[in-house]
């Protein structure tokens, strides 16, 4: 008999619906205040996208969830990077968001820093990084997904460095250099040509170097620096059910992000790390269904990470 692979839940059919409402009723505030009817579009896909990958990943039999993950990426990414982006000319990397903020130009941009980056985390710890960036879209195509070694220690911190000059770099040019963010609108399309063509090629050289398809999430990307601070404070995370688990560590050697699961469970806490994305690999590969995504209150302070 031929396999099910896919099963309509309609309970998640309507729990999905939550998506489109939320994010419909945003382009429509943003049309009220600004009269851009773009506004409706473009929040409306994505709540509609939010909620076909929710509903495709809730109906998908366990073994092919991660699919699920996957076309949420391209779904989000492809509108974000290719329409807002390439299309629409709008710099979506940090050092956009940035020069859109000190010019008082709000952007699409700008919001979705504050959606996803900012305001995301406190609900919705990392989910951007495991269900959505568009760099990570292409990268996880690589076969390099599960990390065969730990991580590089002190290698971290690049990305505070990187995070520092991009900061430091727009005050420069729109203070010491005048640079006028205005006149200079339709450049932030070139900074985001060029900037996404060295974070493609750095990524893919690093994955490829260290067989770990986020090495560039853990040592240079700069969003990290910020998501983390939020992160901590995230209603959903992670948590392992200590009597069903009978610590096989197949989660661990399976987390992209090398976080030491069974240290956190063994603390009776959730998975508190501000390196988790959510991306819900070691849900998936658990044999004993012992983890699920929880929503509560909870504060993360110590990191458990492999290191080499
Ligand atoms: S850390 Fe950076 S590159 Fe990695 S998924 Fe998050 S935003 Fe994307
Ligand atoms: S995979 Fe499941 S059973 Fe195994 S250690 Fe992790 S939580 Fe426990
Ligand atoms: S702890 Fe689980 S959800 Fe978090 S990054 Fe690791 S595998 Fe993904």
């Amino acid at each position: 008999m031929k396999e099910k692979i896919f099963q309509l839940k309609t309970k998640n059919l309507l729990a999905a619906m939550i998506w489109p409402a939320i994010f419909f009723s945003i382009g429509i505030w943003r049309y009220l205040a600004t009269g851009g009817l773009f506004y409706i579009f473009i929040f409306g896909y994505l709540g509609l996208a939010i909620a076909i990958a929710t509903i495709v990943t809730d109906g998908l039999i366990d073994k092919y969830k991660p699919r699920g993950r996957r076309i949420t990426q391209l779904l989000i990414g492809v509108f974000m990077f290719g329409f807002l982006g390439l299309l629409g000319h709008e710099n979506m990397q940090i050092e956009g968001f940035y020069f859109y903020l000190f010019a008082g130009v709000f952007s699409g941009a700008t919001l979705h820093f504050f959606i996803a980056k900012l305001l995301g985390p406190l609900f919705f710890g990392r989910t951007w990084c495991g269900w959505a960036c568009w760099t990570m879209m292409v990268l996880d195509f690589s076969p390099w997904k599960t990390p065969k070694n730990g991580r590089i220690k002190y290698f971290g911190l690049i990305r505070y460095i990187h995070f520092a000059i991009a900061t430091a770099g727009v005050i420069a040019l729109i203070f010491v250099f005048d640079y006028g963010p205005r006149e200079h609108y339709e450049a932030q399309f070139y900074w985001l040509i060029i900037g996404n063509t060295a974070y493609y090629l750095l990524a893919i050289l690093l994955a490829a170097v260290l067989k770990d398809n986020r090495a560039f999430c853990k040592y240079i990307c700069p969003i990290p620096v910020t998501q983390k601070i939020l992160s901590r404070f995230s209603i959903s995370k992670q948590q392992i059910d200590n009597e069903l688990c009978d610590e096989c560590e197949i989660c661990e050697e399976n987390c992209p992000m090398n976080i030491r699961l069974l240290d956190y469970s063994r603390n009776n806490q959730r998975i508190l790390s501000t390196e988790c994305i959510l991306c819900n690999t070691c849900l998936y590969n658990c044999p004993s269904e012992a983890i699920k995504t929880t929503n509560k209150f909870d504060i993360g302070v110590k990191e458990y990470i492999n290191f080499k």
